[in-house]
């Protein structure tokens, strides 16, 4: 642990080494339970919290399955409280893909490296850095402060995010408001110009099986009712199919933004030209504007000469905010009536406005830090714990503030091969989410 010339360690000195520490601990979630568990980070995140005054409880919602919460009071506590939350656990990394061991949380080349170093043990070590600040030196923040580290938010969140909301709702009594993943990061467009993206929407999925019945029969002979054709027939329309572009308040506030920022008009219905305007950031928003079903399995027959009376496909489908209805009804008209169609796993979508004090607060911390920076709204096309969060009324916004260089592919960190972090991003990090929650 480093410490500042008058012997004080500050935010910003520890965030490096908590990172680093967080990331040692492995939390690999494959969704089965065969991993390790959160429960190491969780007692890591509540001995931090407990050396600075809090009194953090630990929820097990299964064996080794752990998330930690903390509340700490404000100068105001009539008013509504905010919730910051972040995830513990972490998707799978195979050491020998990896420049540098995942699980080593190594500081090189200015960077912290490992698995969680973006997604998302960066924003926890922010999180926590911050906090402790805050306590050592007697800033209270202007209201109070739920602090949530989840387990589980890899495969859906049902052990984390979920069971709390379900089970432990009183830890989240007078919140109206919440920050956490996948937003804050910059997109430098040239020197006069960095865009931070805030999230303020997610699309929502439906994860389906489709199954087509048709008549078994002997592989030589002529059937008009094969299965595998029927269902491929279908499946191959659906993955060539282009859903309508549908341009929702959050999209359309980026695109507005952009437009403004490039000082060229943006047209969502002509995709080609205005994707090859934004260099980096097409691949984030080329998804945001139109539902999406991808077919992803296959699935008939056991031997070469028997025609099998079913064939079945998995598709998954990513809906718009408030375009659920229209996703499943255009779905069944591209399927056809030979297609039986049924949801495995669906989640909702997410949208909320661009506007407020908090984003105000977001707006003036960003800008205090980075004189060029510019905020935007913008869609995540996947999903995060804000789901679960949103069903107790909360107000969702993605703000991890990370300031990065303009040559990292910081979205093919998420999941990644080498994922890292810069140092500089964490350090920038701090002191934005200092000033944020002092406007906050
Ligand atoms: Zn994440």
């Amino acid at each position: 642990m480093s410490e500042s010339k008058n012997g004080t360690v500050t935010g910003e000195d520890e965030v490096v080494d908590l990172c680093s520490e967080l990331i040692r601990i492995d939390t690999s979630n494959y969704g089965d339970h065969s991993g390790p568990g959160e429960r190491a980070a969780a007692e890591y995140v509540a001995e931090k919290l407990a050396e600075v005054g809090l009194a953090p409880e630990i929820f097990e919602s299964r064996q080794g399955r752990a998330s930690t919460v903390a509340r700490i009071e404000g100068e105001d506590r009539s008013r509504p409280a905010l919730l910051i939350h972040g995830h513990l656990d972490v998707v799978p990394a195979n050491a020998d893909d990896w420049t540098r061991h995942p699980f080593s949380g190594e500081v090189a080349d200015g960077c912290v490296w490992g698995r969680g170093a973006v997604d998302m043990k960066d924003m926890d070590a922010m999180t926590l850095a911050v906090v402790r600040d805050r306590l050592r030196t007697g800033r209270k923040p202007p209201r109070d402060i739920v602090l949530a580290f989840l387990a589980d938010e890899e495969a859906g969140g049902v052990f984390g995010a979920r069971h709390l909301v379900d089970n432990h709702r009183g830890l989240f009594d007078g919140v109206t408001e919440a920050i956490g993943e996948v937003g804050g990061f910059s997109f430098t467009v040239n020197e006069n110009l960095r865009l931070y993206l805030i999230e303020t929407a997610e699309k929502g999925m439906h994860w389906m099986r489709l199954t087509v019945d048709g008549t078994a029969g002997h592989g030589s002979m002529t059937n008009k009712d094969n299965a595998i054709t029927e269902l491929c027939e279908a499946v191959a329309r659906l993955g060539r199919h282009e859903f309508p572009v549908r341009v929702t308040k959050s999209v359309r506030g980026f695109l507005d933004e952009l437009s403004d920022a490039f000082g060229v008009e943006l047209d969502p219905e002509d995709m080609e030209t205005t994707l090859a305007k934004l260099g980096g950031v097409a691949r984030m928003i080329g998804t945001t504007l139109r539902n999406t079903a991808a077919p992803t399995m296959l699935g008939a027959g056991y031997k070469v000469n028997v025609i099998p009376g079913q064939a079945t496909a998995h598709v998954d489908g990513r809906f718009l905010p408030g375009y659920e209805e229209e996703f499943l009804a255009e779905l069944d008209t591209v399927l056809g009536p030979r297609v039986k169609r049924e949801t495995l796993h669906s989640d909702k979508a997410l949208e909320t406005g661009f506007d407020g004090s908090l984003v105000e607060a977001m707006q003036s911390a960003l800008k205090a830090e980075d004189p060029i920076a510019r905020a935007v709204p913008y869609m995540l096309s996947g999903g995060t714990d804000a789901k679960s969060f949103d069903d107790l009324g909360i107000r969702c916004f993605g703000f991890a503030p990370l300031q990065l260089p303009p040559e990292l592919d910081f979205a093919g960190m998420f999941h990644g091969v080498d994922e890292r972090v810069p140092v500089d991003g964490l350090r920038f990090g701090v002191r934005v989410l200092d000033r944020f929650i002092d406007n906050s």
